[in-house]
């Protein structure tokens, strides 16, 4: 990649920031000076410095990311927003995608990363990693569905859902919030689980992946990277 685009890309300014970095000779390729905004460098095989400060290779980025209502979980779209539109350009060579979907009303914990194997560890049924989920229903939930949970639901394709386990939180006339741990992932599993007992979800956030929990203090649509021991988790 163009040495301009990668330095923008990774946070050292604007392509123009770059190009008086550049020319101020500050970065240097293998030890030598470059000035040449076109020059082609590989950060696997060459080493970059700016100001004598190694640019780091970095293969792989996570994302933890407090999804909002109102955006789809895609990488790009002609009509609607996606999550990927939220992330900084600074991060756009990585091209990240979302681990898994959330409806475009869901909020909450939603992953993003470049790394398939990472995508893999968290999505296939095998690996069998719990998803949690606070929805408000309207509509009482009750022990009754708590149990039927924990059986197994019928949905209306006539799929029965893996056992569930469903905790009632609070009851204020005839809403309810509750907590849902899942081991798979059917589409819209939430809201067709709570219509299969004839209730109706109003709210859905996902609060949880495995025992990775959405940091409290991302506001919705704000993102962070995971640390070195949250990716851990997964493999
Ligand atoms: N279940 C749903 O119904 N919707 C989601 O976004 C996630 C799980």
């Amino acid at each position: 990649m163009r040495i301009d685009k990668l330095l923008a890309n990774m946070g050292y300014g604007s392509r123009k920031d770059v190009k008086i970095l550049l020319k101020q000779g500050v970065v240097r390729v293998d030890d030598q000076p470059v000035k040449d905004a076109k020059r082609q460098v590989n950060l696997e095989t060459e080493r970059v410095t700016v100001q004598g400060e190694v640019v780091e290779y970095k293969p792989f980025v996570y994302l933890m990311m407090n999804k909002p209502a109102g955006v789809i979980s895609a990488t790009e779209d002609k009509v609607e927003s996606t999550v990927v539109d939220l992330i900084d350009p600074s991060y756009a060579h990585y091209e990240l995608f979302p681990v898994g979907r959330l409806d475009k009303d869901t909020t909450g914990l939603l992953l993003l990363t470049n790394d398939g194997a990472f995508n893999h560890a968290l999505m296939s049924p095998r690996k069998h990693v719990d998803k949690v989920y606070v929805a408000e229903v309207d509509g009482e939930m009750t022990t009754d569905d708590v149990r039927h949970f924990a059986e197994g639901v019928e949905l209306e394709d006539g799929y029965t859902t893996k056992p569930a386990h469903l905790e009632l939180i609070s009851k204020s006339g005839r809403r309810s919030t509750v907590r849902l741990t899942l081991s798979e992932g059917k589409y819209h599993q939430v809201k067709r689980m709570i219509a299969a007992v004839g209730k109706h979800v109003e709210r859905l956030e996902r609060v949880q992946i495995g025992a990775l929990e959405l940091d409290p203090t991302l506001e919705p649509g704000a993102y962070r990277e995971l640390s070195e021991e949250e990716v851990d988790l997964f493999f």
